[in-house]
């Protein structure tokens, strides 16, 4: 028997998935490995929705392999279902159930319900339990929703842009309480946003998502330790363009320059001092710059 859990929670492994000719995940690679929370980051229409229903075997790629919880995605058991958790975009709910009834009906499908999380969550979030459910505002819904996932404590919680519909001041620190309780005990969880502010402060890594491939994966220290803004001064006017392994966007207006990089080695800055005369100061910079630079190329 595989070991459980597996290493990585969720692995892709050269996978595409095309709508006609468009190639919306293109040979995408990415392990998540269990006990971590990840946020997808990608602008809207990247292709985060598509890369989470093949995650769950719900979209079928044409090419690559996708295995979750250790099984084959598309052909996933009853048994590995009971261990995942998903919150899709837009809640699916029956109108005409009240929202206690729908909390029960969801707790009788799985094996493991922790009646006492669920009641504790919708008291916190004051979710309206005689109500029913068509009558809900959006961020009822989306908040009822998440509750529904979260019952089962699953190993593995993919959630779909789960905070979109709430308010943007409580947001961050709502997706973190949902964050604390999806992970514990060591358990997996993904996230989508295209809201970098979202992300900041609640996952431990995050994954983006641009052009069908995953361009960065690991923590965000290190994403904002390898991604630098220089700033750079010469007595004499810069070239056109520089030409240097790693540059994301640069601009260059006679003596000054802005560079983004990602790469600052001492040779690069050594050689941008000495050949064009130049101070260089380095600057860090938040997640919404880097994610803009990189959107830039
Ligand atoms: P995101 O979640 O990042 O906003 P999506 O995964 O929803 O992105 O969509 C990525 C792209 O794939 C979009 O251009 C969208 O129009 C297209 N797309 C998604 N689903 C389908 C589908 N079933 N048929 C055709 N095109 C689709």
């Amino acid at each position: 028997m595989n070991p459980f859990p597996p290493e990585n929670a969720l692995e892709f492994r050269a996978v595409s998935k095309l709508y006609g000719e468009r190639a919306v995940l293109d040979r995408l690679d990415l392990a998540i490995p269990s006990g971590s929370v990840v946020g997808l980051l990608g602008k809207n229409g990247a292709g985060k929705t598509t890369l989470l229903r093949c995650a769950l075997g719900l979209a079928k790629p044409q090419h690559g392999t996708v295995t979750i919880l250790g099984e084959p995605a598309w052909t996933l058991s009853a048994s590995a279902k009971q261990y995942l958790g998903y919150v899709p975009q837009t809640p699916q709910l029956y109108p005409w159930m009240r929202v206690a009834h729908l909390l029960d009906y969801t707790g009788s499908f799985y094996r493991r319900w922790n009646g006492a999380l669920v009641r504790q969550l919708a008291a916190d979030w004051r979710l309206p339990l005689n109500q029913r459910a068509g009558t809900l505002s959006v961020g009822e819904a989306q908040k009822l929703t998440l509750v529904m996932a979260l019952g089962h404590e699953p190993d593995l919680l993919i959630l779909d842009e789960p905070v979109a519909s709430l308010d943007p001041s409580a947001r961050r620190e709502f997706l973190k309480v949902v964050l604390e309780i999806a992970a514990g005990g060591n358990r997996t969880v993904l996230f989508s946003t295209h809201i970098t502010s979202d992300l900041e402060r609640v996952a431990d890594r995050v994954a983006i998502l641009q052009n069908g491939k995953i361009s960065f994966f690991g923590e965000l220290g290190e994403l904002k330790d390898q991604i630098k803004r220089l700033r750079l001064v010469s007595v004499n006017t810069f070239p056109e363009r520089f030409d240097m392994p790693g540059i994301l966007t640069q601009r260059i207006q006679g003596k000054q320059a802005l560079v983004t990089t990602r790469l600052v080695t001492p040779e690069m800055l050594d050689r941008l001092e000495t050949d064009w005369h130049a101070t260089v100061e380095v600057e860090d910079l938040n997640l919404e710059e880097i994610f803009l630079e990189l959107h830039d190329e």
